[in-house]
């Protein structure tokens, strides 16, 4: 008589962000082999999303970003693909891989880390006219743009077509725009200094707007006025309390009742929720996935969810559910590979506790604000930190990032538009990218 070897339990995890990512590590350590570990991801590499806007601003090469999924995560096998569709009670996961085959996972053990996309609001024109600042498409796509548009107005005969061309409009001032904003300013500084065509009397123009009182507005007050005095300083025009009532091709109408003439809209309101957690049919909050402290979903056992799209309620405050960061992605990420561990007889559950650890905006050149541990920097003692802080947290690629820093600071940036992402292919609303997908309109650039 011959016995079945028994098959090892599957690990399945959705989304290689900051979660899922450290899910898969964490899981590849814990459980020594005893479970498959499958990683479904439309890439094959992690994201570091809080240097992107200096990849927009060309201090950083794109690669720089990335970290590669199979040459850091041992022990884990990837699998190319967007999933589309989850059985839950066939404990199947249907995906489509990046040459358009469809195909399906079956998993003991689910865990949903997809993220989130861009908020696109009802406000007339947006969708057609902004940049959305959710991916490495948008960062390439806009620094091609300002390039072009630095260019195009150099070049210009009519003086309004000069100035419209560079306006630059960052709708957004928490910690996207904000970042946006301030490196943006000093990459269009730098390519006009460097322009021989350049009109003199023309300063490219930056505006930061929220609906909000302040820039930074969820972060610590004292982070908020450094950034603010940083932005200020720079020439950038900081209107809170301020928002856009339609866009169109040609400029961006206030909802103060000034039109500001300009090509450029730059939309980083914020994020919410991968479209795929409203397909599970479970309850949300803010259309995030409802979890319980121990990120599993209630009802649901085996089925974790952590990260951007998971509604993770914040034991230090009742009733509230921890924000959308990369901080807190990560050590649910961790949470979530114990508690799979646990269900797997390796290890005790734990509930997601976290202590405050501050928080770093890199402002570019050598500014940003920070407060580690609750200590309120700025200056160029907040920029060590803040780019030490980054340093520590990715999981790949450090030499390669501390290169481009010192190279930056020693050469001028390299200012050539490649074209390699056209604006069709980024659209603004990420939840339905079939324009990505079916191509140009009759339009577009
Ligand atoms: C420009 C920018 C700057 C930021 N800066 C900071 C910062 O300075 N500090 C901070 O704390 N936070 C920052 N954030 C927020 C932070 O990046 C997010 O909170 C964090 O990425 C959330 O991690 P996550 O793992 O939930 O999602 P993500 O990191 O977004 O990862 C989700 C993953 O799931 C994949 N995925 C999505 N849908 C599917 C699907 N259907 N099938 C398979 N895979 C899928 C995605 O491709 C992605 O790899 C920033 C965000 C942006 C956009």
């Amino acid at each position: 008589m011959t016995t079945q070897p028994r098959r090892r339990p599957r690990v399945l995890i959705v989304g290689a962000g900051f979660a899922g990512y450290q899910t898969a590590r964490e899981l590849s350590r814990t459980l020594r082999g005893r479970a498959e570990i499958v990683l479904l991801n439309p890439t094959d590499y992690f994201l570091y999303l809080p240097l992107l806007p200096q990849v927009a601003a060309g201090v950083l090469e794109p690669r720089r970003v990335t970290v590669s999924l199979p040459g850091t995560l041992r022990h884990v096998r990837l699998v190319l693909g967007e999933a589309g569709r989850v059985d839950l009670e066939a404990r199947k996961v249907h995906f489509t891989d990046p040459e358009g085959t469809e195909g399906e996972l079956g998993y003991d053990r689910l865990v949903l880390a997809v993220g989130s996309v861009s908020k696109l609001l009802p406000i007339p024109g947006v969708a057609e006219n902004a940049t959305g600042f959710r991916g490495l498409p948008e960062a390439l796509y806009l620094r091609d743009h300002v390039t072009r548009q630095v260019e195009l107005a150099a070049s210009a005969a009519d003086p309004a077509e000069c100035t419209s061309r560079c306006t630059f409009v960052v709708v957004g001032a928490g910690y996207t725009g904000t970042e946006v904003a301030a490196h943006g300013k000093m990459f269009t500084d730098a390519l006009v200094r460097k322009h021989p065509a350049w009109p003199k009397d023309v300063r490219p123009r930056w505006m930061l707007l929220d609906v909000a009182d302040r820039v930074l507005p969820g972060l610590d007050r004292r982070l908020s006025d450094t950034a603010d005095q940083v932005l200020r300083s720079r020439g950038v025009d900081v209107r809170m309390g301020t928002s856009v009532k339609e866009s169109t091709s040609r400029g961006v109408l206030l909802d103060s009742g000034e039109f500001v003439e300009t090509r450029s809209l730059i939309w980083c309101v914020g994020v919410r929720p991968d479209p795929l957690v409203s397909q599970l049919g479970l309850p949300v909050e803010r259309g995030r996935l409802v979890v319980t402290p121990q990120l599993e979903v209630p009802g649901r056992p085996g089925v974790f969810a952590c990260g951007d799209a998971a509604a993770v309620p914040d034991l230090h405050r009742p009733g509230e559910f921890t924000p959308m960061t990369a901080q807190h992605a990560s050590r649910q990420g961790k949470v979530a590979a114990r508690n799979v561990a646990a269900s797997l007889g390796v290890g005790d559950p734990a509930p997601y506790r976290h202590s405050d650890l501050g928080f770093a905006v890199d402002l570019g050149g050598v500014k940003a604000a920070a407060n580690p541990l609750g200590v309120p920097l700025s200056g160029i003692v907040a920029g060590a930190v803040t780019r030490g802080y980054h340093l520590a947290a990715m999981p790949g690629n450090r030499v390669r990032v501390a290169a481009d820093w010192l190279l930056d600071a020693a050469l001028p940036r390299q200012a050539v538009q490649l074209g390699l992402v056209r604006s069709w292919q980024v659209p603004l609303d990420t939840a339905s990218p079939e324009l990505a997908k079916t191509g140009p309109g009759p339009r577009e650039e």
